[in-house]
């Protein structure tokens, strides 16, 4: 049992602290229809080597992402403490109903993880688990890797990012590990809508975070989970972890330096693309246009660019509905 104040649900099946490899869940009660005395089992793996520093790894945050998870469970597999120094906790599953159900956001109660943090410990069951590990895991941890892709509804230029943070220091850090992730991109990431993020949450405790976005689409290749397991490893190996070289891999710095960096429709219908992912565009070229559904006849809405940059990002399914995100234009810093 860990000691929290306020107490939370969730127990973990297997100690967190002592050295060895343990795999286990985090057990949430969880009474159902089907199972009165029930639990939600969320798959953990810790592994902790000689006294060193703690690296918290997620994957699974939001349940339609694929390359973090299969690299978590590819290196779970494989973990050999004693080439450890410090320990990892691995959580391939982070929010896992909505993983087994291959959705975003979880079927149980309809909450985003990633818009739940600081969470409640007597809040729905997504809450919970947001609320126990920020405040049972992450201040274990001296380095938080949290794994993400565009899900079903975008595509991302695979990439590695920080955030612009307040704190010299920590934005120093966070830039840090995700340049030593080595994705072929590096971004310093600007939120559209940084409110209730793991990731705020984590930096707000002065703790080293890297997020990526590795592709999406709602599936993933094998270049792509190629990508995360090299990061992983790179990630580790960087926060002083894991023993070995990390594996080098040229990566193009970008930056968004404002929201002009996001683009919506403002109609709905078929989406158009007109440049694909990590081509240059210029301040009012047009990415995509959106064809309306209802007649023909009718010129499509034109969807510009608001910047010059890079397609980092697009919306990935052929229906685009008014306020979706259509694409997302990053700025090469080199
Ligand atoms: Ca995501």
């Amino acid at each position: 049992m860990i000691a929290l104040e306020p107490r939370s649900p969730v127990s973990p099946t297997i100690d967190l602290d002592a050295p060895g490899l343990r795999h286990g869940h985090l057990r949430l009660p969880w009474s159902r229809n089907e199972s009165a005395w029930g639990n939600l089992m969320i798959p953990v793996t810790v592994a902790v080597g000689a006294p060193g520093p703690t690296v918290l790894v997620t994957g699974g945050n939001h349940g339609d992402e694929y390359e973090g998870p299969l690299a978590i469970l590819d290196f779970a597999l494989g973990l050999d403490p004693e080439r450890l120094t410090g320990r990892v906790i691995l959580l391939p599953f982070f929010n896992y109903p909505a993983v087994k159900a291959g959705a975003r956001v979880s079927p149980v109660d309809g909450v985003n993880l990633n818009r739940c943090f600081p969470g409640a410990p007597d809040g729905s069951i997504t809450r919970q688990i947001a609320d126990f590990v920020l405040r049972a895991l992450v201040p274990k941890a001296d380095l938080v890797l949290d794994f993400h892709s565009g899900g079903r509804t975008l595509d991302f230029l695979p990439f590695a990012a920080s955030h612009a943070l307040p704190d010299a220091a920590l934005d120093a850090r966070c830039a840090a590990a995700a340049e030593a992730f080595a994705a072929p991109h590096t971004v310093k990431m600007l939120e559209i809508d940084p409110a209730g993020l793991f990731d705020t949450a984590v930096e707000a405790l002065g703790v080293t975070f890297v997020t990526t976005e590795l592709g999406g689409g709602g599936g993933t290749t094998a270049a792509r989970v190629a990508i995360a397991r090299r990061g992983l490893r790179n990630v580790l190996i960087h926060g002083g972890v894991l023993a070995g070289e990390p594996e080098p891999a040229p990566s193009r710095r970008l930056g968004m330096p404002s929201l002009d960096c996001y683009a919506f429709a403002q109609s709905g219908g078929m989406l158009e693309p007109l440049v694909d992912l990590g081509a240059t565009v210029r301040k009012g070229e047009t990415v995509a246009r959106v064809w309306p559904l209802d007649r023909t006849g009718v010129a499509p809405e034109i969807v510009p660019a608001g910047l010059d940059g890079l397609l980092a990002a697009r919306h990935f399914p052929g229906l685009v509905q008014p306020g979706d995100a259509v694409a997302v234009v990053a700025v090469p810093e080199d």
